[in-house]
C-alpha cells in the first residue's frame, strides 16, 4: 500500500510551480499586448524633455598583468570621467516614456541688440 503524505513532494511542488508559471505567462503576454494596443493608437502629447545624464567617474585601469605578451596587450591607462546625455519624455495620455541620447540641430530666435537673429543649437532628437 503506498503511503500518503499530507506535504506535497518536491516533485508535486515543482509541477505546481511549472503551471503557475505556464498560466502567468499567458497572462504577461495578454498584459503587454493589451498596454502595445494601446500606446500604439495613442495620439501622444509629450512632455517637455527632462536631462537624465549619465555620468561614468573616471578610473585608473591597471591593464594587462605583468608578463602578458602581444601587441593587443593593453597598458595601464587612466579612463577619464565621461557623460553621456540622455533625455527622456512621457505622454500625458498613456504614460508611455521615450529616452534618446541623439540630438538634432534647431533653429533658435534670439534678441541681439534689439534685433532678431538666430542660432543653431542642440535638442533632443526621439524617433
Ligand atoms: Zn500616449
Amino acid at each position: 500500500m503506498k503511503e500518503t503524505s499530507q506535504f506535497p513532494t518536491d516533485l508535486e511542488q515543482a509541477n505546481g510551480l511549472r503551471k503557475r508559471i505556464a498560466e502567468l505567462t499567458v497572462e504577461l503576454k495578454d498584459a503587454e499586448a493589451g498596454l502595445n494596443r494601446l500606446t500604439t493608437r495613442c495620439n501622444h502629447q509629450w512632455t517637455e524633455p527632462v536631462y537624465i545624464p549619465e555620468h561614468h567617474e573616471g578610473y585608473q585601469d591597471h591593464g594587462d598583468p605583468p608578463g602578458t605578451m602581444g601587441v593587443d596587450r593593453r597598458l595601464p591607462s587612466y579612463i577619464p570621467a565621461r557623460t553621456i546625455d540622455e533625455w527622456k519624455r512621457t505622454c500625458t495620455q498613456c504614460g508611455h516614456t521615450q529616452k534618446t541620447r541623439h540630438t538634432r540641430k534647431e533653429q533658435k530666435p534670439i534678441i541681439v541688440s534689439g534685433r532678431q537673429q538666430s542660432v543653431e543649437v542642440d535638442v533632443p532628437a526621439f524617433y
